[in-house]
């Protein structure tokens, strides 16, 4: 049975607007979800534990009436770790150290320099203290997520990394602890949407309260990490995923079709888009879907997502298949072109960018060591992956010598008084030397 995927033409006269509708996406807002999620973040701000214990029960059909049943020590996470079958824990402690590796490279280091007259100026680079990492444990489990968010923060140098997760039922996924052992999260709290987010913003009698609040969740979790940010940090609020991928032609369409698959399986929201210069090829990919899709575990998600939110556009040319990166900035970008290198640098937008036709991006979501928490929705325009540096805050450094002081108060003084701030321009003017 075949698929209908929309075909674009770069060169059409309304190809401007198709691609405004094709990308529009207004995350839901409902209004029965933000009452909902005031009234749970509320209760565990006036009531504590009391109030997440009283939710996790309710929404996680669990019956416990201690914090200390809700929450796991690190021999259990070093336990799911060792238990695991050994195929599946080389893999996990191989993708961790992937992930580190790479994380490695993006700390940051304090630096400074002195001016001629010995005045220091610089900037000091502190880890957060304490991090909350939110693992979505309800419909289904993500221990690759738990990596990619824990991991950095480690490498930060984040002492104490918190991590909340429901057991809906109190069904314990070991692959997911396995990672938090692997990545090493410090405390594990089983406990889930708004109620996790509001214990880990405000603290509660037993869960800390943290610095910033990262990581995937459902509507609830979400609208909690809006509702809570000024009070923490948080990372982003991530729409659905996408994937948009530019070929040559000349790679097997069969990749193609799978690359877009892999994205179009996570949700029916999710987005894919495949470019080529070759209207012939777009053929061959559609080909390829038709008859791949129906050996797909998941081919309902991917149809809906495809035909809801997919397309192949047929670029007139190189720099029209450019632009049309551009104006996406999608969150995953393939590059299946002979020459990746040189398409680089005139790529501006993208949240990963996956080069030349053997860079499948499903490696760069589990192991390829960059981070797969990415930009999505076009925000890749003015953001980035996860990182070191999101775990990493700076302070600015000054230390004035005696000469500075003086050279410095001259100039502070006069643009104290001209804005009639006495105090500032007379704490200035004491430093100057005669
Ligand atoms: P979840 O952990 O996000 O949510 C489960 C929690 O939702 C429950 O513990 C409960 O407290 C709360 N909840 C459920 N129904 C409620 C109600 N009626 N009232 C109040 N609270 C309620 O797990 P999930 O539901 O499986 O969602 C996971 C989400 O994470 C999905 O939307 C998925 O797409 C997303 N995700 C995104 C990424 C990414 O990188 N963008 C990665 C992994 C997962």
């Amino acid at each position: 049975m075949s698929i209908t995927i929309r075909r674009f033409e770069s060169t059409a006269a309304d190809f401007d607007q198709t691609m405004n509708a094709l990308l529009s996406w207004e995350s839901v807002s409902d209004t029965g979800v933000q009452q909902a999620v005031t009234d749970i973040v509320n209760a565990v701000r006036s009531r504590g534990d009391e109030a997440v214990i009283e939710f996790t029960n309710r929404f996680d059909r669990m019956n416990v009436e201690t914090m200390a049943q809700l929450e796991l020590n690190q021999e259990q996470l070093q336990a799911a770790l060792d238990g695991l079958p050994e195929l599946q824990r080389d893999a996990l402690l191989a993708a961790a150290a992937r992930v580190r590796a790479y994380h490695e490279h993006q700390r940051q280091d304090s630096w400074r320099y002195t001016e001629a007259d010995g005045t220091v100026l610089g900037q000091k680079v502190t880890p957060l203290d304490r991090v909350g990492l939110y693992v979505p444990g309800g419909k289904a489990a993500y221990p690759s997520s738990v990596l990619m968010n824990a991991i950095p923060a480690h490498v930060a140098g984040v002492q104490e990394i918190v991590m909340v997760v429901p057991t809906p039922g109190g069904e314990l996924n070991q692959l997911v602890l396995a990672a938090a052992a692997a990545a090493g999260v410090s405390r594990v709290f089983t406990i889930g949407g708004a109620q996790a987010v509001a214990a880990l913003a405000y603290g509660t009698a037993t869960v800390p309260r943290v610095d910033k609040i990262v990581g995937p969740g459902n509507i609830y979790v979400a609208t909690a990490k809006r509702m809570v940010f000024g009070a923490v940090g948080i990372d982003m609020i991530a729409g659905p995923s996408e994937i948009l991928v530019v070929c040559d032609g000349a790679t097997n369409p069969d990749w193609i079709a799978m690359d877009l698959f892999s994205q179009a399986e996570h949700d029916e929201d999710a987005q894919a888009i495949l470019v080529s210069t070759e209207a012939d090829f777009l053929d061959e990919v559609q080909a390829s879907i038709n008859r791949l899709l129906p050996t797909m575990e998941r081919q309902d998600i991917i149809r809906a997502s495809l035909e809801g939110r997919g397309a192949l556009i047929h670029a007139s040319s190189r720099e029209d298949a450019l632009a049309i990166i551009n104006r996406i900035a999608p969150e995953h970008l393939e590059l299946s072109v002979a020459d990746p290198e040189s398409w680089l640098p005139d790529v501006r937008h993208a949240g990963a960018i996956f080069m030349g036709r053997y860079t499948a991006e499903a490696l760069g979501d589990y192991c390829a060591g960059p981070n797969h928490v990415l930009p999505t929705s076009g925000t890749a325009r003015f953001s980035s992956p996860l990182g070191v540096y999101d775990f990493q805050k700076r302070s600015s450094l000054i230390m004035c010598s005696a000469d500075g002081a003086s050279e410095l108060g001259k100039v502070a003084s006069t643009l104290a008084r001209g804005e009639f701030l006495t105090a500032h321009a007379r704490s200035a003017e004491y430093r100057i030397k005669d």
